[in-house]
């Protein structure tokens, strides 16, 4: 076979197993990256912490009424009870009563709207909990999934890479040794011809080079310096 052919043949095995590398660098850097799932239960344990505090000013408010309404037992029970004759002391100790239970009233309207506020949370922590579980469970499964991607391309680059270990070894090394050169300088060594023009720089070739080429002995182009390849 040809040289050139041979050397073009290596560069599609080298496009393979660079893209192959690329995949797997990618997929090996997502495997057990939590990062999404981290910031969903973020999201979850702010919504918890909330409805904690809601319950808690909620538990406070109750507690300040039920201090309120013992004390204000207390004070009508002064005031019923006949041994404060004082009108002056009895006019102050109603209006003690009277202060003491609007301020009860309002406590215990502060506490139903925070009610309202519990129930809100509550439906939000919900669904936070039921968001995160379905995320982790698609995380599960994309991490199953990229592990045996992992393991199939980790197979394909060995496959590939014994493939251009043999190939390599089949082709003249000056040649194979020339490819490496310019592959690590542009990136891609071999440019195909078309219509005498390199396909890489898109500069019309001499008829001196297209000769050379022709003949599948390794020819560089003038312009760019690729091998060129006519197929
Ligand atoms: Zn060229």
């Amino acid at each position: 076979m040809a040289i050139t052919r041979q050397l073009y043949q290596l560069q599609e095995l080298d496009s393979e197993i660079e893209s192959a590398e690329q995949s797997l660098a990618q997929k090996t850097a997502r495997l057990g990256d939590r990062t999404s799932l981290d910031a969903a239960q973020s999201h979850l344990t702010a919504e918890q912490q909330q409805l904690d505090e809601l319950r808690h000013r909620h538990r406070d408010a109750e507690a300040e009424v039920d201090d309120l309404l013992s004390k204000i037992t207390a004070a009508e029970e002064q005031l019923y009870g006949g041994k404060i004759t004082n009108p002056k002391e009895l006019s102050s100790l109603q209006h003690e009563v009277t202060t003491m239970k609007a301020r009860s009233d309002e406590l215990e309207n502060k506490a139903l709207e925070i009610i309202d506020l519990v129930e809100a949370a509550e439906k939000g922590v919900a669904g936070a909990t039921a968001a995160y579980r379905e995320m982790e469970a698609a995380w599960q499964r994309q991490q199953v999934q990229l592990g045996d991607d992992i393991e199939q391309l980790k197979n394909t680059l060995a496959d590939l890479r014994r493939r251009r270990e043999q190939l390599a070894g089949q082709i003249d090394a000056a040649a194979v040794s020339l490819y490496e050169r310019i592959r690590q300088q542009k990136g891609q060594a071999v440019a195909k011809v078309e219509q005498g023009i390199c396909r890489a720089c898109r500069i019309s070739l001499s008829a001196s080079a297209l000769q050379k080429a022709r003949s599948g002995q390794p020819v560089q182009c003038g312009t760019c310096g690729r091998i060129l390849f006519i197929s």
